[in-house]
């Protein structure tokens, strides 16, 4: 069968273990195309209008694997991808949506990733999944090793890469080679579908390097680094990409171990609204590190990125010069 993955949400976590399953249970992969304005267009013409921006990325992602000749679409209903953490609900009912909202679109298949429920529910999901393809027990099993492998393999090259390396090799930007030496180290905090899509955040990380600033993203932080981050707040948050965001914006505002802090939020999304305000707060309150928030639409023009980013890069280098 071919199986058309959208390269969008979470693709950009778990695309490894989706691709090697499903290929060696006999499949063929093939992925939507790279955001661009033709999908962008799409996605927000044929979703709904109260979805965020991402949601809105991924129907158009959709809808471009509509004529690449795929028999199935894969999209998971993500639950939740740790013990006692759950994702925003908008995961959890993708599935419904898109078959709600998209008609004439090749059938989905689902795998619903729930580790909320434990491990035994989660392996049985996956046995379930992988008879889709297969009755033979023993190859569903080793696919799943081999599937597992590969994803631990990727999520240690994730946190040892600078982030230009990962957009490079992992996501194949046409960004050139990271450099040995930058002037400065600013720290980028978003979800991984905001800032490793470079359409839709407009090429951040590459205009940060241009202007001698290495990015350091939440991905190379440690668990135990984000959790130093997340426990200024008594109450635990029980959204995983949300309490990474929040780990990591306060373990850098912790440490000052970067020169300044970009936030990037999408427009639309309720989670980050209230992590985004919690952050400002906390960066206020302190007065320690510069913070710039940035809130991404479908309407989000380069010229006005641009000029925001130089302005910021501009004030990070006048505190150094002026020792403050
Ligand atoms: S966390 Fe926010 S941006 Fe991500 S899917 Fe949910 S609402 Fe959209």
């Amino acid at each position: 069968m071919v199986i058309g993955i959208p390269r969008a949400l979470l693709y950009y976590n778990f695309f490894p273990w989706w691709k090697v399953f499903l290929e060696t249970l006999g499949n063929e992969v093939v992925v939507s195309s790279k955001t661009n304005k033709a999908i962008l267009d799409a996605g927000v013409k044929n979703s709904v209008d109260e979805a965020c921006l991402p949601v809105k990325v991924m129907f158009g992602h959709i809808l471009d694997l509509k004529d690449k000749g795929v028999d199935y679409i894969f999209i998971p209903r993500i639950v939740s991808v740790e013990k006692n953490r759950y994702l925003c609900a908008k995961f959890l009912g993708l599935p419904d949506l898109v078959k709600a909202m998209l008609d004439d679109i090749p059938p989905i298949i689902e795998l619903e990733i729930n580790h909320y429920k434990g491990e035994r529910a989660f392996d049985r999901e996956i046995m379930r999944f992988g008879r889709i393809f297969t009755r033979n027990i023993r190859q569903i099993k080793e696919a799943r090793e081999k599937a597992d492998r590969v994803q631990g393999e990727y999520e240690r090259l994730l946190k040892e890469m600078t982030a230009n390396d990962a957009l490079r090799i992992l996501f194949g930007a046409h960004v050139s080679p990271e450099k040995k030496q930058y002037g400065m180290k600013i720290g980028l905090i978003g979800h991984s579908y905001d800032i490793y899509d470079e359409y839709i955040n407009m090429s951040i990380i590459e205009k940060l390097n241009d202007m001698d600033c290495q990015v350091i993203t939440a991905d190379m932080l440690t668990e135990k680094q984000i959790a130093q981050g997340a426990s200024h707040i008594k109450k635990d948050m029980f959204w995983t990409y949300g309490r990474q965001l929040l780990g990591s914006g306060l373990y850098f505002l912790d440490e000052q171990n970067v020169d300044g802090v970009i936030l990037v939020t999408a427009f639309g999304c309720g989670p980050d609204s209230l992590i985004k305000e919690i952050i400002e707060r906390e960066y206020k309150r302190r007065n320690t590190l510069p913070l710039l928030c940035l809130t991404i639409d479908e309407q989000s023009g380069e010229a006005g990125l641009q000029t925001r980013l130089e302005a910021f890069v501009d004030l990070l280098r006048l505190k150094e010069a002026v020792g403050r």
